[in-house]
């Protein structure tokens, strides 16, 4: 019931000139300290999402450094992961009819992931958890390998959510040793967190994503597409999903080509086939474009992968993020590492990305359009505010950062 991950290999080395010398000292220094602590992820998935994406380079990348790490991902069913769905939208808020027959789904797939941790025989000195589907490991595997610590990582924004949900995870969440949150601001109201580390995440600068690309080679890719790469254009990555906006994005642009009528659009999310709301969702976008030329929509399956968004992210004129909610939004480091002019709406993680003078924060459309066309006609402007948002993520939101932050606290669990 738990299926494990073979991310590849990484080197610590190969960062070395991209970050600062102090921080990479650091690292090395925690990895000599935890030199052959034995350290097991276990997330749902293995595919697709925020989690997915920060595993496979911190795992590669602790492994690099000393440490037995590897990464297991929950063997589940369908209904399975409709309920945890269900759990990760009522975390966060939503209404949600919490049955007794969900919960012995949830409990029997945690059940079975313990015991299959437990059969395997073997023993690690850190635990890590991440986010509600394999919440009650810990749980379930109680009285295995007692030195062992525990750590629950939450992705997601839990400071309003639906009490019931919480209630009853909250007991196992608190039981862990440590919870790890990305901003403190996300943790469940009135709750005291025992163990409570506030890690935020980070993207990999070396990745095919967020590697340089030369805008050359930007610009034959984004014109493959359709995309003219001599006229400015805006993008968007996200999931084509409510509290993205994407509908919202459309009316930034709109209002943008009343005064920048070359102006084009262009949105990237990533489908699934087996995902009915998201299709839904890329179809509402679809009629709201409403025929327009200037206005793209791509997505995994029509071929855009990730070499193909770091293009569009390399040499857009403005990258949007119109979110409504938002838990950290990786994608908004990875367009101001590309040192990309950012106008994004002030939710969840986006202003502490969008800090220190590295992109402009918006509450409105009008707002929205109004930034962008100040970037779009004023260069200078909009090269700075590129640089200085790129510094502020190499200095907070490249992985070494992140992988600083987890060591440090498995030595301040484990000695
Ligand atoms: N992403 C992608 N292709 C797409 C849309 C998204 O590769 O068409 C990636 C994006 O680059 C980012 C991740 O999916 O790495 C989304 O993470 P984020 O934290 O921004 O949002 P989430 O989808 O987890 O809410």
């Amino acid at each position: 019931m738990l299926q494990r991950v073979n991310p590849g290999n990484k080197s610590l080395a190969d960062y070395r000139s991209i970050i600062r010398r102090e921080l990479y000292d650091e690292v090395v220094e925690l990895g000599k300290r935890l030199d052959g602590a034995r350290v097991l992820h276990v997330s749902a998935t293995s595919f697709g999402g925020g989690v997915a994406e920060i595993l496979y380079t911190l795992v590669p990348l602790m492994r690099d450094v000393g440490i037995e790490t590897e990464w297991d991902i929950m063997f589940g069913a369908e209904a399975f992961f409709n309920v945890t769905k269900g759990f990760h939208n009522a975390l966060q808020g939503a209404d949600y009819d919490f049955t007794v027959e969900g919960k012995a789904i949830y409990e029997e797939y945690n059940r079975q992931s313990a015991a299959a941790l437990v059969e395997s025989g073997e023993e690690w000195d850190v635990v890590l958890v991440h986010d509600p589907q394999p919440a009650l490991l810990k749980h379930f595997a109680d009285g295995y390998a007692p030195e062992t610590k525990w750590i629950w990582r939450c992705h997601i924004d839990t400071s309003t959510p639906n009490r019931q949900v919480l209630d009853y995870l909250l007991p196992h969440i608190t039981d862990y040793d440590a919870q790890i949150y990305t901003m403190a601001e996300y943790t469940p109201p009135d709750v005291s967190l025992p163990g409570l580390t506030l890690i935020p995440p980070a993207i990999d600068p070396l990745s095919p994503k967020n590697m340089a690309l030369s805008a050359d080679d930007s610009r034959y890719i984004v014109s493959q597409f359709g995309v003219d790469p001599e006229r400015p254009f805006l993008t968007q990555v996200s999931r084509f999903d409510p509290w993205k906006d994407p509908l919202g994005v459309i009316d930034v642009y709109r209002a943008v080509k009343e005064e920048v009528p070359e102006i084009q659009l262009v949105l990237i999310g990533s489908m699934a086939h087996d995902d009915p709301e998201g299709w839904d969702y890329w179809n509402r976008t679809v009629n709201y474009a409403d025929g327009d030329k200037d206005i793209f929509l791509f997505s995994n399956l029509t071929n855009v992968g990730a070499i193909e968004v770091n293009a569009f992210q390399s040499i857009a004129d403005v990258v949007i993020q119109k979110s409504i909610r938002e838990g950290f939004g990786l994608v908004v480091a990875e367009a101001l590492w590309k040192a990309r002019p950012m106008v994004a709406s002030r939710v969840g993680g986006i202003p502490m990305q969008v800090a220190a003078g590295g992109g402009i924060l918006v509450d409105t459309i009008p707002e929205a359009a109004e930034a962008c066309i100040k970037l779009l006609k004023d260069d200078e402007f909009a090269r700075s505010i590129g640089r200085r948002g790129k510094e502020h993520v190499r200095e907070n939101f490249l992985m070494p950062r992140q992988l600083r932050d987890n060591l440090a606290l498995y030595a301040k669990l484990i000695g």
